[in-house]
């Protein structure tokens, strides 16, 4: 299919090194580079002498040496995580010990959906189930520090608790995994779930904000044209599945072999995934026909007689 997202994979930040990438906005990379984490993690540095932390990261101590050094002599107040994914928040316990703050977030790891009767969140492995903040933050709720305001966004699908975050005085968004300029999000059941991603991409699009600093990679400018080629992207995706199964009955290996052309073998497993994301979402609407409850290893066709759409 083709690719109508015009990424940028520019990313100039050397893991260790501190520096400023907005007015008030200091970032740090950790050294957890990889097919799903793009250079690695990046942890932000919100104002100057009492700051935020916006993810923590992963459990990695130099990484955790290195944000602390990059704020000696400042006293952290708050952290703020985006979600509970194994590189964005597992440093929480030990940059809260050391600072005393207050840990924000939209609440615990969960699934975006119960699981089946015999399915293993394989993703399991990468979710922080440890994680708990001090602080539950509801939809459009505003924390103020000194000289910072961030106004927590609610953005499931990467993760059921995903939560961007918009710094006022920056008029920037802190987007997390939910939008990124290297990539792709990654939407894999149960952990995400696509109809709540595409609900939380429209959310964004309504926004003013035209700078998004990501959990990975550099900014994402023209933030809100962006976010409409990242829904157009899907729509196409959705698109190609249909038109596949337009053909014939399918099952997911099919329709990933009919997809992602090239695709980096490393990330068959997560295309698999995606592409389940998309046929719960289609089979919920009535579109796409399967035995039961839409699985991983399930055959897929046309609904013969499809819902009108909403
Ligand atoms: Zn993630």
């Amino acid at each position: 299919m083709s690719d109508d997202i015009r990424y940028n994979k520019t990313f100039d930040l050397q893991p260790g090194r501190v520096s400023e990438v907005a007015p008030g906005v200091r970032a740090i990379v950790a050294n957890n580079p990889g097919p799903f984490t793009f250079k690695g993690t990046v942890s932000y540095i919100v104002g100057r002498g009492k700051v935020a932390i916006i993810d923590p990261g992963p459990d990695d101590d130099g990484h955790i040496a290195s944000l602390l050094d990059a704020v000696r002599g400042e006293t952290v107040t708050d952290i703020f995580v985006t979600h509970t994914h194994r590189d964005h928040s597992p440093a929480v316990p030990k940059i809260k010990a050391a600072t005393g703050a207050t840990v924000y977030a939209e609440g615990p790891h969960r699934p975006a959906r119960p699981l089946h009767i015999g399915e293993t969140a394989r993703l399991d492995a990468s979710n922080d189930m440890d994680f708990l903040p001090d602080v539950a933050l509801a939809d459009g709720e505003v924390v103020s520090g000194a000289g910072w305001t961030i106004e927590a966004l609610t953005t499931p699908g990467h993760t059921a608790n995903h939560m961007a975050y918009a710094l006022k005085e920056a008029d920037l968004i802190f987007s997390g995994d939910h939008v990124m300029a290297w990539s792709t999000s990654i939407v894999a059941p149960p952990d995400g779930a696509m109809s709540d991603y595409m609900a939380s991409l429209e959310k964004l699009a309504g926004r003013s904000e035209t700078v998004y600093l990501p959990g990975h990679g550099g900014p994402v400018r023209e933030a809100p044209r962006f976010v409409q080629s990242y829904i157009r992207h899907r729509q196409g995706r959705e698109d190609s599945i249909l038109r596949r199964l337009a053909k014939g009955a399918a099952d997911i290996p099919t329709l990933v072999r009919a997809i992602y052309i090239g695709l980096d073998p490393r990330l068959t497993g997560a295309a698999a995934l995606s592409v389940l994301a998309h046929l719960e979402d289609l089979v919920a609407r009535g579109v796409v026909a399967t035995e039961g409850t839409p699985s991983i290893g399930g055959t897929y066709r046309l609904a013969e007689f499809p819902l009108p759409a909403a």
